[in-house]
């Protein structure tokens, strides 16, 4: 009934509530309480910033069901991200005390608390505050003040539930907690407040608790964690696959770099050998418009301007001082930031691959861009290490790959063998 009355339905605009707090205040380690079939967690999951994403529930039956939808995905392993996530699935009470739901950035009850019996709640409350005691908690729970706007309802929103409080009672019960664990706490809620009925407040109520002291007790010490008693039952557990891995950095900057350099060499054979001669004399033409603009901007700049310029450039290609001048002079002697032949073959220089974004970001200098190519079997560079060599042959064992995720859709360029891998990873 209650996803009838509300645009978007009520669960959705909790767990977006808490996926804007999420955006906001960048958590690092969350743990859903009472996470049923883990759909708020695969939302989490696309926050890079977490780290640790934990979710408990006291109903194995429910997380188990589609847990495995948790697994990292081929995308996780063409776009890994900066730091490894690690997910953590529990069955177990909200009432009992277990040291791997310590030291978390944020707690999130979501409709949990009305299913629980009121001396579980003390419970519930010590476990989460006292025990846990996490930087921020997000708890959320029916607005008994509500009901009567909710149409045909008569008793409580769900047979479970033991309880629904009224706005008052859940303020009490939540100023109770800042004054016993030294909290903070701002009322909000989700589900539209009726124009002439504001004083009602919202269909699900929320609460988000901020620390307001410093926890000296609420550090996740692994150390400690085989020592104390663990009652939760650990369902699940999974690592993503990181960039802090020197194989994945490898094989995630090698696909950007041979992505690029097949982008260039197409992009380049279609402009040097695929159009007429009509087309030719235009781009030389445009190339000329180019240099003499190029050439006036640089005259109308001050000194200090051109100064400026060269660092830039200077700094982008990362080169030590007395390489550059070298390196410079042999590149604007053969055009090598454009790709060039070498027999059959392209060459891509790695100054220019390393102007792209992303190859840039990940590797950081061209020297540190070079030491990784030189060690990688799939690239092949010429002779004095400066651009990669496109044969022709490449072709045949590379295919590219379309796929997206919530960041937008990317391509990669993968070998067969590497596929071979994610599947044998993905077993
Ligand atoms: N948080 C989810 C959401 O918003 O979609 C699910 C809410 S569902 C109404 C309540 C969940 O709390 C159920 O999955 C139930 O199994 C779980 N639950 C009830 N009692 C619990 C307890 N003592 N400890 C942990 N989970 C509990």
């Amino acid at each position: 009934m209650m996803n009838t009355i509300f645009t978007p339905p009520m669960y959705i605009q909790r767990y977006e509530f808490v996926i804007d707090f999420v955006k906001k205040n960048k958590p690092k380690k969350v743990v859903d309480l009472g996470c049923n079939d883990c759909t708020l967690l695969r939302k989490l999951k696309f926050h890079r910033e977490i780290e640790l994403l934990a979710g408990l529930d006291i109903d194995s039956a429910v997380i188990r069901d589609k847990m495995y939808e948790l697994a990292p995905i081929p995308t996780d392993y063409l776009q890994p991200g900066d730091h490894p996530l690690t997910i953590e699935l529990y069955q177990g009470s909200v009432t009992e005390r277990d040291p791997r739901t310590k030291g978390f950035d944020l707690v999130t009850s979501i409709e949990l608390i009305e299913h629980l019996q009121l001396e579980e709640v003390d419970r519930f409350t010590e476990v989460v505050f006292g025990y846990m005691a996490p930087v921020a908690a997000i708890i959320s729970t029916p607005n008994a003040d509500f009901n009567p706007l909710l149409p045909g309802l008569t008793g409580f929103r769900h047979y479970d539930h033991k309880f629904e409080w009224t706005k008052a009672e859940f303020q009490t019960w939540a100023m109770k907690v800042c004054r016993e664990f030294g909290y903070v706490v701002a009322f909000t809620g989700v589900g539209q407040i009726p124009a002439q009925e504001e004083s009602i407040g919202f269909c699900s109520q929320i609460g988000v608790f901020q620390r307001d002291r410093s926890g000296g007790d609420a550090t996740r010490l692994q150390s400690n964690v085989t020592e104390e008693h663990l009652p939760y039952r650990l369902l699940y557990n999974v690592v993503y696959p990181s960039l802090c891995d020197s194989n994945i950095f490898q094989r995630t900057l090698v696909n950007e770099v041979l992505y690029w350099a097949e982008t260039l060499r197409r992009e380049w054979l279609e402009e040097t050998t695929g159009e007429g001669e009509e087309e030719s004399k235009q781009t030389d033409e445009e190339e000329e418009d180019c240099s003499r603009e190029r050439m006036e901007r640089e005259e109308s700049q001050t000194g200090e301007e051109q100064e400026d310029r060269e660092r830039v450039e200077a700094d982008g290609r990362g080169f030590e001082v007395e390489n550059e001048e070298v390196e410079v002079q042999g590149r604007t002697d053969r055009g090598q930031e454009e790709p060039y032949r070498e027999g059959q073959s392209v060459c891509v220089s790695l100054v220019r691959l390393w102007s792209c974004p992303r190859v840039q970001a990940l590797s950081g200098t061209v020297q540190r861009l070079t030491e990784v190519l030189l060690e990688d079997s799939r690239v092949q560079l010429t002779n004095d290490g400066t651009a990669v060599v496109l044969a022709d042959s490449d072709d045949e064992d590379l295919e590219w790959v379309e796929t997206c995720d919530n960041t937008g859709t990317g391509q990669f360029l993968v070998s067969s063998v590497e596929n071979e891998d994610w599947e044998t990873e993905l077993g």
